[in-house]
């Protein structure tokens, strides 16, 4: 049974879900490199769900002093410099369990390099750093376990997929020398979406998955020897397939649980971007304003989602849309030199943020 403080939370969570569709946007603020109160990003104190950007413009010819400019942003909850791993993760840790009840689950980040994108998913270095990805699948272990008491029985199926320059990775892969196999995306008549050649790997417990993870990381750390700082330039795409049985009660679910650290957002000058570095820029660019177009399709109900534009896209297909549950952080670097990225990176969000609410209030008419 669930405590009166548990009930309440999933009643307060049902009812925001009930009031804004299936996508929820968190936007979470990293420290300042050296400590401080950033000095253009404002969160006002007892909102937890306001950002403010604010600075100074050049005052015009024949005008005295400063004018401030501010731009105002309000998402489902704004995470400060403070805000723990652990504080971030409670509030998405029902997203998390809704996995197990048949709901696929997609969680992304995004923010330009250097925002904080692979420390909120993957983690930091000590323990209380780590992440949303390393938390998210303990839990969902617990909760199988506990699940099992009520006749539950449950399978696990890990992939971890980079894509890059529209074309994809496996990093779970551990053949030596030779040829890497190269991968396509496809889809079964029944819609499930598969990639040829990946490894699918079947896990039971949560260290087998720490295990993974590992691989992944030995994998991207070969990748960014011949090519400088790769890690920032693809998407990571973590996919845990759950299968579950209740045999006594003749019911069975199945769903994915989609963890997604995306590539940085930041536009580079194209007059600076040649050769690879211009295939890569539009390659993100491309990928990243595909995702918002889908989110923003399948928000407005459209009859065709662009789903096939990208691979990332392409390969989330089943877990973006339908019933599913949708969460995006967009993460802040809070220095002076990230005001113009903080700002595309809130526009963004705030895009895929009001579609959603737009679509809610519409429904209810
Ligand atoms: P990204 O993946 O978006 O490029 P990182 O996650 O690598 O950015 O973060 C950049 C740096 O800032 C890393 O050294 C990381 O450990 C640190 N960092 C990011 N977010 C936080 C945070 N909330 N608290 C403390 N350090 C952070
Ligand atoms: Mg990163």
């Amino acid at each position: 049974a669930l405590h009166a403080g548990e009930m309440e939370r999933r009643q307060l969570h049902n009812t925001l879900q009930e009031l804004k569709g299936n996508i929820r946007v968190f936007c979470r603020v990293r420290p300042l490199v050296g400590g401080g109160p950033s000095p253009h990003i404002l969160l006002p104190p007892d909102d937890h769900k306001a950002l403010v950007l604010a600075r100074s413009e050049e005052s015009h010819v024949g005008r005295t002093g400063d004018t401030q400019k501010t731009y105002n942003f309000s998402f489902d909850r704004v995470f400060g410099p403070s805000a723990s791993q652990q504080e971030v993760f409670e509030e998405i840790s029902l997203l998390v369990q809704s996995a197990l009840d048949g709901y696929n689950v997609c969680c992304f980040a995004y923010g330009q390099t250097g925002s904080g994108k692979t420390f909120t998913m993957e983690g930091g270095d000590s323990d209380a750093a780590v992440g949303v990805i390393p938390r998210a699948v303990q839990q969902v272990f617990l909760a199988a376990h506990k699940l099992g008491a009520q006749g539950w029985e449950f399978s696990f199926t890990a992939s971890f997929v980079e894509v890059y320059n529209e074309s994809l990775r496996d990093l779970l892969y551990t053949g030596k020398g030779g040829k890497r196999p190269e991968h396509e995306i496809r889809k079964s008549a029944a819609n499930e979406i598969s990639v040829t050649n990946l490894t699918y790997q079947k896990v039971a417990t949560e260290g087998q998955v720490q295990n993974l993870i590992a691989i992944a990381n030995q994998n991207r750390s070969t990748a960014q020897t011949t090519l400088n700082d790769r890690s920032s330039r693809s998407h990571s795409v973590f996919q845990l397939d759950i299968q579950g049985e209740n045999a006594g009660r003749d019911v069975r679910c199945k769903s994915t649980l989609c963890l997604v650290d995306l590539a940085g957002s930041e536009r580079v000058l194209k007059s600076q971007a040649q050769g690879e570095r211009f295939k890569e820029m539009t390659a993100i660019n491309g990928s990243l304003s595909n995702l918002g177009l889908v989110i923003t399709a399948l928000a407005n109900k459209e009859s065709h989602i662009p789903y096939r534009n990208s691979k990332l896209t392409y390969l989330l297909q089943s877990c973006l849309g339908g019933n599913s549950k949708t969460l995006m952080f967009v993460n802040i670097a809070p220095e002076p030199d990230s005001f113009g990225e903080s700002l595309n990176s809130l526009r963004f969000a705030s895009k895929v943020n009001d579609c959603f609410v737009g679509t809610a209030s519409a429904n209810k008419k």
